[in-house]
């Protein structure tokens, strides 16, 4: 087959490089493509997206970028077909592809959703609560995030050429900030037709996404404070491009995700009747085959109670033989072939370097059975376990990262010393451990933590369910400290931050409530007629309020209240004991009664266009209420959030005071509202 011929986007055309480079199948070592950026203006690129991209970006509100992003990940599932035949000649079998496409795609569609559902419908986002700054009210703070006015430079790994690329800009695009993406070569056909597809929806406005299939030429000159760069490979070239000059002097914004020597542990408790050794021999296994072990986050090192070691060592080789090597088309085929015949020298390098402290116990560098290919030709590779007997003294195995279907098994004493020898790693994306006792689990993550990105716990009650030692998430972060590259990517909305700016903003409530578009203490209500409650979400403007007038509480309320819901707490039925309390003069009302007669007050009982109450956040109750008093209630319209076409959440601020104006209650109260 001719070789496909890999385009540059740029400045929103496709133009192809000078430098054609030869782009070899993992299976057969023929050409797939050639790839190639030469002759593309770098500083034009990055001009393009920050005059064009950018500023079409900022202008659409969070809500709007977050239904684009559901458009691109549709496209990619409507066409995932055609990214599968490309993918099975980066030596992916289906079930890898599935992790890359739409594992990639699925990542799309939770920022789409997240978007929605955790930001607002606006161009600004208001980062926690107003900050109380002056004894009047007059003058406080909120801090605010702002989308960088630059461009997020992606650089993507060979492994997930797809999923890479997503996760990436899932977050970038719904914090409005273009891209220029940059995928491995070894991948980059891949990657391009993922991209093409996502150009294809026109959905994306001009200078939002660009494509470099090649080397990135002099672009790093031209990178400015606003910019970022996401970068997923190893550390030698984080660690170059890190040092270069203009990232250092513009403290351009680096978020780096590099090889990590990742971890599983046998917890002492896993004997081999427990259910936990045998999820733990699986996952390892699984990790080891999955992707031919070319996963960031794939197990590396096992530590195992010491006395367990042959049995363990047993297990993993026994399922490990069922493993069918080959083309990854080919029926039965479970594990597919490293990206190329180069990388697959550098793991033989790696294992040989390992084996310097450590034994083969299964699995052979130099030979492998093929099923429908030639393992001459095409980048395979045995799965391979190494057992080493003295980790404490040893050092390759916890510094070389083979990166392919490579473990070594490894004993530990106690589990102190488990610890200490997971943390050996020096940082790493994530750890597993397999164990059903609970204190065992708080140790592990007490002491290992500070030098993990992610934790999984896997035991009898979860593993059905889990999503896997090797699975990132994207309302997890992704990321670990130390040489898994200091850097955190998604976990929620805390992806989307990575490209936004943090101020801390001064000024009136007033002012403060304009900006934030929130509503807060000091800013001014309307309280003037219709009651909000007529007013449908297009309507209702933030600070719309209703304040009621007064309801006395007495006794019998209180008694009715207690006997009615069966809440016959002391602190409400029995004077003495009520009053015996340190927080309570004598009976109160039942918060619960504040609530209702709360409630009671600011309704406006007629059908309109609130719906529903669908809950309440940050309730306080921050002053009892004695038979006698008198509350009344404040209610504000405080932020609004539109769901879809129909409805959407307001959130009202309500404030109950009492009749000496103490602020007895504070809530938050969530109703939806038709449009
Ligand atoms: P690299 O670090 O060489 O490449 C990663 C990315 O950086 C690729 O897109 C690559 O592009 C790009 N790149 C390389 N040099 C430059 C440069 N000077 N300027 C700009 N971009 C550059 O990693 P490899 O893909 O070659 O893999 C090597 C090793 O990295 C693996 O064996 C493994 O140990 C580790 N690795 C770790 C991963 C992780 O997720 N933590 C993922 C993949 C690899 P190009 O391909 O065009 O050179």
């Amino acid at each position: 087959m001719k070789p496909l011929k890999l385009m540059n986007y740029a400045e929103g055309r496709w133009v192809a490089g000078s430098d054609l480079a030869p782009i070899p199948s993992a299976i057969t070592g023929e050409t797939v493509a050639e790839t190639g950026s030469r002759g593309l203006d770098f500083a034009a690129m990055a001009a393009h997206a920050r005059a064009k991209g950018g500023p079409a970006l900022r202008a659409m509100t969070f809500h709007d970028r977050a239904r684009m992003l559901k458009a691109l990940a549709t496209a990619i599932m409507e066409r995932k077909e055609e990214l599968y035949e490309l993918s099975y000649s980066t030596g992916a079998t289906r079930n890898d592809g599935w992790i890359d496409i739409e594992g990639g795609a699925g990542t799309l569609f939770s920022y789409s959703s997240m978007g929605r559902r955790e930001l607002p419908n606006d161009t600004i986002l208001a980062d926690g609560p107003p900050v109380a700054l002056s004894k009047k009210g007059t003058f406080a703070g909120q801090h605010v995030m702002t989308p960088l006015q630059g461009v997020a430079l992606h650089i993507n790994a060979f492994n997930f050429p797809v999923w890479g690329m997503l996760e990436k800009l899932g977050p970038t695009l719904l914090a409005g900030v273009p891209a220029i993406v940059k995928p491995a070569s070894a991948t980059a056909y891949l990657a391009e037709a993922a991209f093409r597809i996502m150009i294809e929806t026109g959905v994306l406005p001009p200078g939002a996404l660009q494509f470099i299939a090649g080397g990135v030429g002099d672009l790093f000159d031209h990178l400015t404070c606003q910019d970022a760069i996401s970068f997923t490979g190893s550390a030698s070239t984080a660690e170059k491009l890190q040092r270069h000059p203009t990232v250092t002097r513009e403290s351009v914004r680096f978020i780096a995700e590099r090889d990590s020597l990742n971890a599983s542990v046998l917890g002492p408790d896993a004997t081999p009747d427990q259910p936990e050794f045998d999820l733990f021999v699986k996952e390892v296994a699984r990790e080891m085959t999955v992707k031919a072990g070319q996963k960031c986050t794939a197990i590396r090192r096992c530590f195992v109670p010491s006395n367990l070691i042959g049995a363990v060592g047993d297990a993993i080789a026994a399922r490990l033989a069922k493993t069918v090597i080959g083309d990854p088309r080919a029926v039965g085929v479970t594990m597919g072939a490293l990206v190329s015949q180069s990388q697959r020298d550098d793991v033989r390098k790696a294992v040989a370097n390992i084996a310097i402290e450590a034994e083969c116990i299964f699995g052979d560098p130099d030979r492998v059975d093929v099923k429908d290919a030639d393992a001459k030709r095409g980048a395979f590779l045995s799965p391979i376990l190494m057992r080493c007997c003295d980790p404490m003294t040893a050092e390759r195995v916890h510094e070389v990262e083979a990166f392919g279907p490579v473990s070594t098994l490894m004993p530990y004493r106690n589990l102190d010393d488990a610890i200490a020898l997971c943390n050996r790693g020096h940082g790493s994306l994530v750890m597993s451990l397999f164990t059903y006792d609970t204190d065992v689990a708080k140790r592990v993550v007490g002491g290992a933590g500070a030098y993990h990105g992610r934790v999984l716990i896997n035991d009898r009650d979860c593993a059905r369910e889990s999503t896997g030692h090797g699975s990132p998430l994207p309302n997890l972060i992704h990321g670990g400290p130390g040489r898994a590259g200091g850097g955190e990517e998604m976990g929620g909305i805390r992806g989307v931050m990575h490209y936004m700016q943090r101020t801390a903003v001064q000024g009136s409530p007033r002012t403060l409530a304009a900006v934030a578009n929130r509503w807060t203490p000091g800013a001014p209500i309307d309280d003037t007629p219709p009651h909000p409650f007529r007013l449908r979400f297009s309507e209702l403007a933030l600070g719309k309020t209703v304040v009621t007038k007064s309801r006395t509480i007495t006794l019998d309320d209180i008694e009715h209240f207690a006997h009615f819901t069966g809440d016959t707490f002391y602190a409400h039925m029995d004077e003495e004991a009520a009053a015996a309390n340190p927080f309570f003069p004598g009976r109160v009302a039942h918060g619960y009664l504040i609530l209702s007669f709360a409630a009671g007050l600011f309704v406006d009982p007629a059908p309109g266009p609130v719906l529903a109450n669908y809950g309440l956040d940050n309730l306080r109750f921050l002053k009892p209420v004695v038979p006698g008093d008198s509350i009344k209630v404040q209610l504000t319209a405080k932020s609004k959030s539109q769901r879809n076409d129909e409805y959407g959440e307001v959130k009202w601020d309500v404030l109950v005071t009492n009749q000496n104006d103490e602020t007895v209650a504070t809530y938050d109260l969530l109703t939806m509202n038709a449009i």
